[in-house]
């Protein structure tokens, strides 16, 4: 049996029951929370001095691409185009067995570096089985909670540097599902996830359904994901097209609706959409990063609220943002914040402001482990929950004057004043390290496999690949990038 008992923590539980307990004691066994009191004496427990730092659940993210963690920083200047042309036709091809598996490997160490202890993978990097087994091993070995959403995408496979013709490529992934994932897939399920009730667990990230010209291979492929019977089926959803087809009508038609799906983005759905989403079935993953860079319609988080349904957040590429929750609570709520003013007092100076802190910290916990169905599991700090715990320091410079815990999370907190990190008792960063695995050589891995990716991409004609997107995006030639 293992304790660990947490002293003198400020509390934010995120749960209604214990809201009123300001700072505490939690003890940790095994995998769960045993107690929470303002005391608790324990013999044989390993004791944290938790003085001066704030305890919360662990942060769930709900739509992130893991992979892309080594491809930091590519992204940040980045239209969704852009990104079509770079991150989904070239990529992928630069990426071997090894890097796939860093790229899942350092991107959960990243997550949980910064109190992320859930997260939702949206792997479309299935090039290879060897590809697929080192995506699924490079999370497992870091202790990550989470999805492993397996992504069905066609995905190119060419070899950098040799000549191709893009026009063809383009049209060659945007097909329907192939054979090779189906059976890969099943593959997969079977090999790592005979149960699926793991600390990671097996889950379906869908084809991009929202360019498909008809329903007939959507439900068809819908289908063929529920017989696999996953945590999670998620798809990106009209961040900024809604398609030739009326998908959540079509859906809830066919009643193809269901607490099974989790959709991202979904910044064009209506309202009546959203409703009908909160009826049958459905969960949405709002990430704000992307959708205020590259979309041209406002993230949908309020929208989700007033249908009564609970949202959720997510970093989703972190080849362009950081991997922590904090900047999406704090752009989300400054986002909707102005928005709000505009709307109510244009050019003018509000007297009040509206949404607060402590809603956004809500979604980032509580309404993450909704919509991947784990609200009796994870997402708050109560007792009989998993042991998914962070402390954040009061005391660095960043945070030293604090007084209010939501304000240092929503408002101050970075990563590095994360100091402690537990997912299901088991510790993955104590005294501001991780641990379970060497930072030094993990970093020197990363590094140069930044470097062989970095050369196998200066292989691939850039200009060839963007022009033959140019027509598909309607884009007339010699206007793109530019
Ligand atoms: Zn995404």
């Amino acid at each position: 049996m293992t304790k660990t008992l947490i002293k003198n923590a400020l509390l934010v539980t995120m749960d209604p029951a214990t809201e009123d307990l300001r700072s505490g004691d939690i003890l940790l066994v095994d995998d769960r929370i045993a107690q929470l009191a303002p005391e608790i004496h324990v013999d044989d427990a390993e004791v944290v001095d938790a003085s001066g730092m704030v305890a919360s659940p662990g942060f769930v993210d709900t739509h992130r691409h893991v992979w892309q963690s080594l491809l930091r920083g590519v992204a940040v200047d980045w239209s969704l185009f852009q990104y079509m042309v770079e991150m989904r036709t070239m990529y992928p091809v630069c990426y071997g067995v090894e890097e796939a598996y860093l790229g899942n490997h350092y991107g959960a160490w990243e997550a949980l570096n910064a109190g992320v202890t859930t997260v939702v993978d949206h792997s479309h990097l299935q090039i290879s089985e060897q590809h697929s087994d080192a995506l699924v091993e490079g999370l497992k070995d870091a202790g990550i909670r989470g999805i492993f959403g397996y992504g069905v995408y066609r995905n190119p496979r060419y070899v950098p540097g040799e000549q191709i013709d893009p026009s063809a490529l383009i049209v060659e992934i945007a097909g329907p599902i192939e054979t090779f994932h189906r059976r890969n897939a099943e593959r997969v399920r079977e090999k790592y996830f005979p149960a699926n009730d793991g600390l990671l667990r097996f889950g379906i990230a869908s084809s991009e359904f929202f360019t498909f010209p008809s329903m007939e291979p959507i439900l068809e492929e819908l289908a063929w994901s529920r017989t696999l019977e996953p945590a999670r089926i998620t798809f990106h959803a009209a961040i900024g097209i809604n398609g030739d087809v009326d998908i959540i009508n079509d859906l809830s038609a066919a009643g193809a609706l269901g607490d099974d799906l989790l959709m991202s983005h979904a910044n064009c759905l209506t309202d009546e959409d959203l409703a009908t989403i909160a009826r049958e079935g459905g969960w949405i993953s709002t990430t704000p990063d992307t959708e205020l860079q590259m979309s041209g319609t406002f993230p949908v988080l309020e929208r989700v609220v007033r249908s009564g349904r609970m949202p959720s957040l997510g970093v989703d590429i972190v080849s362009g943002f950081a991997g922590d929750m904090f900047t999406q609570m704090r752009l989300m709520l400054q986002a909707m914040r102005f928005r709000h003013n505009e709307a109510t007092v244009p050019g003018g100076l509000p007297s009040s402001v509206k949404y607060a802190a402590a809603d956004m910290l809500k979604y980032a916990t509580l309404g993450g482990a909704t919509c991947v169905g784990l609200q009796d599991e994870i997402g708050s700090i109560t007792v009989g929950k998993k042991a998914d715990v962070v402390l954040t320091r009061l005391d660095s410079v960043n945070t030293a004057a604090l007084r209010d815990p939501v304000a240092a999370l929503v408002f101050f907190a970075n990563a590095s004043d994360v100091e402690d990190v537990w997912v299901g008792g088991v510790a993955r960063k104590r005294g501001g390290e991780l641990q379970g695995v060497s930072w030094g050589s993990l970093r020197d891995r990363v590094q140069s496999a930044r470097t062989k990716i970095d050369d196998r991409f200066a292989r691939i004609d850039a200009t060839a690949m963007r022009r033959a997107w140019e027509p598909v995006w309607g884009i007339a030639e010699d206007a793109s990038l530019r």
